[in-house]
């Protein structure tokens, strides 16, 4: 527990507005003793997949397995190269370092998300695939990609982490590529209640692997046919994430509300870019996984936020190809680089109150009165 008077996110009440629901499942699932690879699997599978108009969805005990198995069953491996950014959480570029492939960094847009006029500049003999990631709740611009990919016989493999429920040119984001990756971590819109994860996929020849690759190697039949991994969504944790699924679409209306309301009070600051107000049609439906502002003053508002007890987090800086351990030195990313800088992610979950937004809207706009005098 830390000590702000509004948290980043704040589980204990996103709990508080479903116990009884998760309990009973809880206590369900445990009577039965259905604890691996059991219904509740099978049924989070299934819907997943209808809602998000995909053939198949296979139940991962990560995000970090989603990317890295997606990677490898599509046969992606040494001395090959992975179009991806380094403005993203370190699990993107880990997965494909960890199939043995190298990551060659594209920079990203005002927006964000990975500039696609600069993807042609990042391709070699190498290349098998790119690997947009929609963050902050928003679809890279996959009709773009998706054509150049096809174009250059790339794979297409998305991070859709922060992006479960976000929709592009009508489509779910997770659905354009080869494989789409989520996680059900904890800090996600669409969570568990521990580490989950998943792949969305319409390829039938990629469903069988991953079902081989996340159960020890073995078929269904229990066949072994290679090595694999012991990677699998609990049974426990697909049932939570059955009743997450039931007021998913609530918690998210919750969230583009906040960010109305967000964008209504800040829009007038100069020293600030919001995201763009929430749009209603599924050309581009953010989910706002973050609420992420723009601002020369990053340090001097986190710091004076923390001070009036709000929480919010800079993701990331320094930005990922900074990171020595990585060896991603020679990558020049101007716009990743300033970004890192700038950027400051308000809280925004869909069990905040009016009155704690209320607070942190206030403090911000005296911290601006500050500057202005
Ligand atoms: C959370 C996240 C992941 C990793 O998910 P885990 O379930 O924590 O392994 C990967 N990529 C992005 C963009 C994420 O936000």
């Amino acid at each position: 527990m830390n000590n702000f008077r509004v948290s980043y996110v704040d589980l204990p009440s996103q709990y508080e507005l479903i116990r009884e629901e998760v309990l009973d499942v809880i206590d369900d699932v445990c009577r039965r003793g259905s604890y691996i690879l059991r219904d509740e699997v099978d049924r989070f599978e299934s819907l997943v997949a209808e809602r998000m108009q995909v053939r198949h969805v296979i139940g991962l005990n990560s995000g970090a397995d989603a990317l890295l198995f997606s990677l490898r069953c599509l046969g992606i491996g040494k001395g090959d190269e992975v179009i991806t950014v380094a403005h993203t959480f370190i699990a993107t570029l880990s997965a494909i370092a960890k199939c043995g492939a190298q990551p060659v960094l594209v920079d990203i847009g005002e927006d964000f998300l990975m500039d696609v006029h600069k993807i042609e500049e990042c391709i070699s003999s190498r290349t098998r695939a790119i690997m947009p990631v929609h963050l902050n709740g928003e679809v890279c611009q996959m009709d773009v990609i998706c054509k150049f990919a096809a174009e250059h016989d790339l794979l297409v493999i998305e991070d859709a982490a922060q992006a479960f429920g976000a929709y592009y040119g009508g489509r779910a984001a997770g659905s354009f590529g080869d494989a789409g990756c989520f996680s059900l971590h904890p800090m996600k819109i669409f969570s568990v209640y521990g580490d989950g994860g998943f792949v969305a996929t319409d390829r039938d020849d990629l469903d069988e692997r991953l079902r081989i690759e996340r159960d020890h190697g073995q078929n269904r039949q229990r066949q072994v046919l290679k090595y694999g991994f012991s990677s699998r969504l609990d049974n426990l944790q697909a049932a939570v994430g059955l009743v997450k699924l039931r007021h998913f679409d609530t918690m998210v209306e919750r969230r583009r509300q906040l960010a109305r309301q967000y964008y209504a009070a800040l829009k007038q600051i100069d020293f600030i870019e919001l995201p763009p107000c929430p749009r209603d049609d599924m050309d581009s439906y953010n989910i706002f996984s973050s609420y992420v502002i723009r601002t020369p003053f990053q340090k001097p508002l986190q710091a004076y936020l923390a001070e009036r007890g709000v929480e919010t987090f800079v993701f990331w800086d320094p930005p990922l190809h900074k990171c020595s351990g990585l060896n991603l030195s020679s990558f020049d990313l101007p716009i990743t680089e300033r970004t890192a800088g700038q950027v400051l992610a308000l809280p925004i979950h869909h069990a905040l109150s009016d009155e704690d937004q209320g607070y942190v809207i206030e403090s911000i706009l005296s911290f601006s009165d500050k500057r202005t005098v």
